[in-house]
């Protein structure tokens, strides 16, 4: 089983119980190793190393995946998002395609939500 490391950079500064590692009397602080982590798309072992982060490449990053300069409008053509309505007795989920401009609603699988890669034809 391979662990990954949290890749907030300053995640070896907290100096919590579990990052102490190493053999007795060569202990140091350490970058937390998981087998899963749940912050950040996996990436991060909390909200504080995800936004050590953040904080220090997100101008890095907007520089170099363009930021957006102009207001972005809602109209009928990108309106459409997944989303999915439970039952009154809060058992069984059905799922849609909503148009969040006309309110309309188009029924879709439950394999159809999950996949990132489907998109409802909308033209
Ligand atoms: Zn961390």
């Amino acid at each position: 089983m391979s662990l990954k490391l949290c890749q907030g950079p300053d995640c070896h500064t907290y100096t919590t119980k579990d990052r102490l590692k190493g053999t007795k009397g060569n202990k140091t602080y350490q970058t937390r190793r998981r087998s899963n982590l749940y912050y950040g798309n996996s990436n991060f072992c909390d909200q504080r190393c995800m936004y050590d982060w953040v904080n220090q490449y997100i101008e890095q990053g907007l520089d170099h995946f363009g930021r957006t300069t102009e207001p972005k409008h809602l109209t009928e053509d990108n309106a459409w998002v997944k989303q999915y309505n439970w039952d009154r007795g809060y058992e069984n989920r059905s799922h849609v395609y909503l148009n969040k401009k006309t309110k309309e609603q188009r029924p879709i699988t439950e394999e159809q939500f999950e996949d990132n890669n489907y998109t409802l034809n909308t033209n």
